[in-house]
């Protein structure tokens, strides 16, 4: 297979695995000799952007000597902006959270929104001290538009529209902005840090109050024409299904998602459904949460059990007619229904690997992401390490 990564890309995933690399170890990544592969890592480890870490076991020869990424080259702000949580990290070059901070989300207003964000921001530069920062990644639900940093819509804020999200928090903080759709930041964590930091082909299935598809293909996240690429939620999975708030019916998200099975939770019990789900609280039934079908379904209720299973049936599905088209090596789950009890992840992979061409059932990995929390920050992180080190051109310079 042609492999279309740069050499930056191709040494940078390398390093990014996080273990110390040789330069046998980078000349044949490259595919360059080994006096090249030397110079390339000297001027690096000159640049900073590499340090020495002592010298590999011998196996008969002479042990080599061995670098990797120096964490301390540069750090980023990675913020997560959703209707459930505002979220800061502060992130060192090696991919390593240094700082935590969050919030719940009290999406009133377009205002409070963003003077959380600011605030999150303002928290984690004064904990990075003396330490500089090169920039802030912003992964942000909705619908957003990369290049003005413009996001263009907000899940449950009709006045929130074309939000200069990127303009405002480079005129408070002076700051480079970096600004991605959340599913594609997660995508990029998943692909660098991640469950799927071995792999090139990689689909990345969000599973949040919305549910998104990340789509990595030879080792590349692609975006679509316009950004938008990965809208699985709205693909229309059962025509007769309920009407979705996009307008059209049956959508996955209007079937599956988390207010879906909430939705569909109340309306049973209201019919007389018996149910764990809402015992002791059946006169406040809108305070039903996706966490109370998950706690009912762990202990066998079998309204939750049947709802859940349900809802991972249709997931399964659509993502399977995904990945028969992409044919990834990996399918990584993420969002609230990932964390979800057995019942659900089981029902993804049932039906998904019964929709899969036979052929690619034993190619095609399932793996619940283990940084979701954290997943959106860190992807929107590393892009501002990306777009650093390719202003840097420390690579190119490196090879001639
Ligand atoms: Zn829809």
């Amino acid at each position: 297979m042609v492999n279309r990564l740069s050499n930056r890309q191709i040494v940078l995933n390398l390093l990014r695995l996080g273990q110390p690399i040789s330069r046998p170890q980078v000349a044949a990544a490259l595919s360059i000799s080994l006096p090249t592969a030397g110079g390339m890592v000297k001027q690096l480890l000159n640049s900073r952007l590499l340090i020495e870490t002592g010298r590999s076991k011998s196996s008969g020869g002479r042990p080599a000597q061995l670098v990797q990424m120096n964490p301390d080259y540069a750090h980023a702000i990675g913020l997560t902006i959703s209707s459930r949580l505002i979220q800061a990290l502060l992130v060192n070059m090696a991919g390593q959270v240094i700082w935590e901070g969050e919030t719940v989300a009290s999406a009133d207003s377009v205002d409070e929104v963003t003077s959380q964000a600011a605030s999150q921001v303002s928290a984690a530069l004064a904990r990075s001290g003396d330490m500089p920062v090169s920039g802030i990644g912003v992964g942000i639900s909705g619908v957003v538009d990369i290049d003005s940093g413009l996001s263009r819509s907000f899940p449950q804020l009709r006045d929130w529209k074309d939000v200069p999200i990127g303009e405002m928090l480079s005129e408070q903080f002076r700051l480079p902005i970096v600004v991605h759709n959340e599913v594609q930041a997660a995508t990029l964590a998943e692909l660098h840090y991640g469950c799927g930091r071995q792999t090139n082909n990689l689909l990345y299935l969000h599973l949040g109050k919305g549910i998104g598809l990340g789509l990595v293909s030879d080792g590349r996240l692609l975006r679509g024409s316009h950004g938008h690429a990965g809208e699985i939620g709205h693909t229309v999975v059962d025509p007769r299904g309920p009407v979705c708030y996009c307008g059209n019916y049956g959508c996955l998200e209007s079937l599956a998602s988390p207010p879906a099975v909430v939705r569909d939770a109340i309306a049973a019990i209201r019919q007389g459904v018996a149910s764990s789900i809402a015992t002791g609280r059946l006169d406040k039934l809108d305070e039903v949460t996706i966490q109370d079908v998950f706690t009912a379904a762990a202990k066998g209720d079998r309204l939750a059990t049947n709802l859940l299973t349900a809802a991972g049936e249709h997931i399964g599905g659509a993502v399977a007619n995904v990945a028969n088209i992409f044919n990834p090596e990996m399918l990584v789950l993420g969002g609230v229904l990932a964390g979800g009890p057995p019942i659900l992840v089981d029902a993804i992979t049932r039906v998904f690997s019964a929709r899969l061409l036979p052929v690619l059932v034993e190619k095609t990995a399932i793996c619940v992401s283990q940084i979701r929390q954290q997943a959106c920050g860190l992807g929107a992180a590393t892009a501002i390490f990306d777009r650093l080190l390719e202003e840097a051109d420390l690579f190119d310079r490196a090879l001639t």
